[in-house]
C-alpha cells in the first residue's frame, strides 16, 4: 500500500492511498489534482471518505463520481454533494481491504467525522479532516469548546503510532503558536526546526503522529500546568478545564 498527499488549492492535501490498481481518496475538494494523480499512477478510483461538509473537502467529488462511479461515505449529519452513504460512530466502512472505524468529533463543523484503521502495512493510520492539525485544531465553525476538546480527547487516546493524515499544511503556523504557549518545550522547538527544514524543500510535514501531537500540540495539552498558565495569561477569567480549552483556541484566533 503506499500513502500520498496531493497537494490541492494553496494548503489542502487530499490523502491518497492505492494498492496499485485501486484508490482511495479522501476529502477531494479538487478533481483536478486528484484526476492527475489517478491518471499519472494508472490507478482506478475505489472509495472517496468525506470528512466534513466544506467546500475545500467535497468540491472534487460530482466530477470524481462522473469519472469513476466510487463508492462514496461520509459523515451522517451534514449537506454533501449528491448521493452519499451516511455514517456515524460505531459504523466501519472497508476499502482495499482495510476496515476503518467511524468516530465522530463534532467541533469544526457539527457532524464532522474521522476515519481509523488499527492497521494498514503495520501501522494505525487516521484521517481526521479539519479537527486535528499538527501543532494545532480546526477552527469552532459550528462546535463549541466542549465539543472540541471531548473529539480531540479521543484522537489523543488513539495508539502513539497512529500516523495522522490532517487535510491542511498548516504545520509551521501552528508550531509559531505553540512556541508562544509553551516556549520551554524542547520537544516542540525540535520539531518545528524538523517542519521548517521540510517546508523549505517543499515536503509536507505530514503524516504526523499521535505521540508526537501528545507533546507538542497545545490543544492536545490544555491540561498540562504550563499550558493552563499561558491560557490564563491571555484570558484570566478562565476556570475549568473547557474554559482554558476555548480561551487557547481564542488566543490562536488572533494571534499573527
Ligand atoms: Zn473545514
Ligand atoms: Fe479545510
Amino acid at each position: 500500500m503506499d500513502l500520498l498527499a496531493i497537494p490541492a488549492f494553496t494548503d489542502n492535501y487530499v490523502w491518497l492511498l492505492h494498492d496499485g490498481q485501486r484508490a482511495l481518496v479522501v476529502d477531494p475538494g479538487d478533481a483536478g489534482p486528484v484526476l492527475d494523480a489517478l491518471q499519472r499512477l494508472n490507478l482506478q478510483l475505489d472509495t472517496i471518505l468525506l470528512t466534513h461538509h466544506h467546500a475545500d473537502h467535497v468540491g472534487g467529488v460530482d466530477a470524481l463520481r462522473e469519472a469513476f462511479h466510487p463508492r462514496i461515505v461520509g459523515p451522517a449529519f451534514e449537506t454533501l454533494p449528491g448521493p452519499v452513504e451516511r455514517l456515524s460512530e460505531g459504523d466501519t466502512v472497508t476499502a482495499l481491504g482495510l476496515t476503518f472505524s467511524v468516530i465522530d468529533v463534532p467541533g469544526h463543523t457539527a457532524g464532522h467525522i474521522a476515519f481509523y484503521t488499527p492497521q494498514m502495512d503495520g501501522l494505525p493510520l487516521l484521517f481526521c479532516g479539519d479537527t486535528l492539525f499538527s501543532g494545532g485544531c480546526g477552527r469552532l465553525f459550528e462546535g463549541t469548546p466542549a465539543q472540541m476538546l471531548a473529539s480531540l480527547d479521543k484522537l489523543a487516546a488513539l495508539p502513539g503510532n497512529t500516523r495522522v493524515c490532517c487535510t491542511h499544511e498548516y504545520t509551521l503556523a501552528n508550531l509559531k503558536f505553540a512556541l508562544a504557549v509553551e516556549p520551554g518545550n524542547t520537544a516542540l522547538q525540535a520539531y518545528a526546526e524538523a517542519c521548517k527544514a521540510k517546508r523549505e524543500h517543499d515536503q509536507p510535514t505530514l503524516p504526523s503522529s499521535v505521540d508526537l501531537e501528545r507533546r507538542i500540540n497545545p490543544f492536545l495539552r490544555s491540561r498540562e500546568a504550563a499550558v493552563t498558565a499561558a491560557a490564563r495569561r491571555f484570558d484570566a477569567s478562565a476556570s475549568g478545564e473547557v474554559a482554558v480549552f476555548a480561551a487557547l483556541r481564542e488566543w490562536k484566533n488572533q494571534f499573527r
